[in-house]
């Protein structure tokens, strides 16, 4: 099959060939004519499958003699990454055609971005916080936007972001085409599917890259072992090309980044508490090499397609068995082969299972000398595992002693008030101060 069949104009059919594009990937095959007839979409696809081309060519198809400087197209995207590298697509694929497309998020001035709108643009790439805020404060329009592009449903969900997404359609104009694509289909995401797409055609494309190229394994650890283990493969067993590391906070990103650095490793972090200069320098690094290793949290590195990857390493597993298969779908691209290894401690055992259930096959476990998994649950709050201290004389009476149950309640309580306030956080807000610009030229 090749991209003739779509009758695409000139400039776009140059593009696309400028691209390296010779036939169109399976998502593009599907989506492609049902875009083009006007259909709206659900479709079940994952970063990699080439979906972003698969809305971006037929929308600039539509609007290549369309009147310019009205904004007729606006995708939203979860994070600042993606909406940067959709952006960039847009800007390769319709090269030539005088459509001009604009990336909106938060983290950086509005100026530039106040400034594109006056000037006039045809296509709007927006995280949906800074979206809001030029609807809200700066007199944006969307009223003339004839296709809506909901990318990766499932990530702005688990972000946050569904409350503002219906804000935002509420500017949009009843009558438009909607394209809604997500990696899963929860109830939540299925719900605003329902919502928003009128009998919609549905796809479901697979991450193209057969798992069977990446070779995977997992290293029995202890929590605390986990980042010498991490340095003894990383020595012993050097890769050739660069390494992605996935850790489950932000601030386990951070520090693991600089043990790495301590040792003498080329790594950065990549993570939302960085500035968007921090988190593109990190990014650009590690395209072009000057980063060997690049240490992220799923959020942060979610959507981006790094095609160079050898390596992938869960250094803390994700919480569900697809968030594995996308993550090590990062190596074993283009069918190259890669190589995917997973820590995994006594508390990730549901998981493992899980991931295995998933694939339809067990993981080769590799125990590494020196090196092994805690022998019971390392999740147990601190006070329980503590050896009981011998009683001390206190100045306190006996009746005045919390109980251990009450202190559990309590710093469970209060565990449960920082997660409140951390999920408060707009991840599209630059984080101001506190700024960890990590990474080793
Ligand atoms: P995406 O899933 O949109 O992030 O695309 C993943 C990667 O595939 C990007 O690097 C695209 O440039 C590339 N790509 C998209 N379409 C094609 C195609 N038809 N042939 C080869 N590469 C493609």
């Amino acid at each position: 099959m090749s991209f003739k069949q779509f009758g695409f104009k000139s400039q776009i059919t140059n593009n696309i060939n400028n691209c390296g594009y010779e036939h169109p990937t399976p998502i593009q095959e599907e989506a492609i004519p049902k875009v083009m007839a006007g259909k709206d979409l659900l479709g079940l696809a994952q970063t990699g499958t080439g979906k972003t081309a698969a809305f971006a060519l037929p929308i600039i198809q539509q609007l290549i003699d369309a009147p310019r400087g009205k904004i007729r197209a606006l995708v939203v995207a979860p994070t600042r990454e993606l909406a940067e590298q959709i952006n960039q697509s847009f800007i390769e694929l319709a090269k030539g055609t005088g459509l001009r497309t604009v990336a909106i998020y938060g983290g950086v001035g509005k100026k530039p971005q106040l400034d594109a709108f006056q000037r006039g643009v045809d296509i709007i790439i927006a995280c949906p916080g800074r979206l809001l805020d030029h609807l809200n404060n700066h007199g944006l329009k969307l009223d003339k936007v004839d296709t809506l592009v909901l990318d990766e449903a499932d990530q702005m969900f688990d972000m946050g972001f569904f409350p503002d997404i219906r804000r935002i359609l509420k500017h949009l104009p009843r009558k438009r085409q909607t394209l809604l694509f997500s990696a899963t289909m929860p109830a939540d995401i299925r719900k605003l599917a329902d919502e928003t797409l009128t009998n919609p055609e549905e796809i479901r494309i697979k991450l193209e890259q057969p798992l069977d190229l990446i070779s995977q394994a997992l290293y029995p650890v202890s929590k605390r072992q986990k980042s010498a283990l991490l340095l003894h493969i990383l020595k012993k067993e050097p890769t050739e090309g660069s390494t992605l590391v996935f850790t489950r906070t932000k601030y386990g990103a951070k520090n693991l980044a600089k043990k790495l650095i301590k040792a003498g490793f080329s790594a950065s972090a990549l993570q939302g508490n960085m500035s968007q200069n921090q988190r593109q320098n990190a990014l650009n690094g590690f395209r072009d090499g000057t980063f060997s290793i690049l240490v992220a949290t799923d959020i942060a590195a979610r959507g981006i397609d790094v095609s160079l990857v050898a390596q992938v390493v869960n250094f803390d597993l994700p919480s569900t068995a697809e968030a594995y298969t996308h993550r090590i779908g990062r190596t074993g691209r283009a069918k190259r082969s890669g190589r995917a290894i997973s820590f995994i401690c006594f508390d990730d055992k549901a998981m493992v299972k899980a991931i295995e259930r998933l694939q339809g096959k067990s993981i080769k476990r590799i125990n590494v000398d020196g090196f092994a998994m805690a022998e019971e649950s390392e999740e147990t709050p601190k006070q329980t595992r503590r050896p009981a201290r011998p009683q001390h004389k206190s100045k306190k009476k006996l009746g005045q002693r919390r109980s251990s149950g009450q202190q559990q309640k309590r710093s469970a309580t209060k565990g449960k008030a920082k997660a409140k306030t951390k999920t408060k956080t707009n991840p599209n807000k630059s984080s101001s101060g506190n700024i960890f610009g990590l990474g080793q030229k």
